[in-house]
């Protein structure tokens, strides 16, 4: 901005705390999106942080569930599921599972975190993605799937709290007495999108994959066939990885990769 300089301006941090931040709208999407990925960066000595969106509580058949039990009982599969990953942190904003809107409050909620941990990467839902539809004629057998709106919702709240707020010393000035101040993402991930470009070799971290979803048993029981089914997917990814980009992986998970912000070479 052209006031840089002005007495009173404000210095944008550009330097991260965590490696990464993955935001999902439902207890278990960072695990299907994202696990392998975060498992591995965690390996590597990186430090991830999990955020879930909404409380979770529409994930049941049973509606004579107590909300407030069931979101805890969610919340707990959750964090079992960080333990497996030895993902560092997960925060939970407990909005309205199936009701998530792009609101002030919910985009307030998400600046808050992202200038709390300040993570280099964000991973988070493609907004843009509304189905995937296979064409009927090509796969008469498949059906199509609608993306759900609270991760069309999700995805539109993490990148309306990217920019221009988190890095914008006039936005969410309350943030800055709570210790808050603006900071400056560097990379995008999105998942759920037909817009790969990026691939990352998980063959050493899908085994926690499957591990971390086991833990949420509420969503899937002791089904072996989605582990198998997760499996199956991964290798699939990995094939992409091949058609497309010439990579040799055994399991891979893909994203959109999209870069906001390069460092200066002194900074790095
Ligand atoms: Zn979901």
């Amino acid at each position: 901005m052209a006031d840089k300089n002005a007495p009173g301006a404000l210095d944008v941090i550009t330097t991260p705390d965590y490696e990464a931040m993955v935001i999902g709208a439902h207890p278990d999407d960072d695990d299907f999106a994202a696990a392998a990925t975060s498992a591995l960066w965690v390996k590597q000595g990186k430090k991830v942080v999990w955020v879930v969106m909404t409380d979770g509580a529409e994930g049941s058949e049973v509606p004579s569930l107590v909300d407030t039990e069931f979101m805890l009982t969610r919340e707990q599969e959750q964090r079992m599921a960080c333990e497996v990953l030895g993902v560092q942190a997960v925060e939970f904003l407990r909005f309205s599972d199936g009701h998530l809107r792009n609101t002030e409050a919910a985009r307030k909620a998400v600046v808050r975190l992202i200038r709390k941990y300040r993570p280099r990467i964000v991973i988070t839902h493609d907004p843009s993605q509304l189905f995937f539809a296979p064409d009927p004629d090509e796969k008469p057998e498949d059906t199509a799937y609608l993306n759900h709106p609270d991760h069309r919702a999700t995805g539109n709240i993490v990148l309306d709290a990217i920019f221009p707020a988190v890095g914008n010393p006039r936005s969410y000035r309350e943030l800055l007495v709570e210790g808050f101040p603006p900071y400056r993402v560097h990379e995008l991930y999105l998942f759920g999108t037909e817009h790969i470009n990026t691939y990352i070799d998980v063959s050493e971290t899908i085994d926690l994959k499957t591990k971390a979803l086991q833990c949420h048993v509420t969503q899937f029981g002791t089904d072996a066939e989605m582990l198998e089914w997760i499996r199956k997917w991964t290798a699939e990814t990995a094939k992409q990885a091949k058609e497309k980009k010439g990579l040799d992986m055994q399991y891979a998970e893909a994203f959109r990769r999209i870069k906001l912000y390069v460092p200066k070479q002194e900074e790095k």
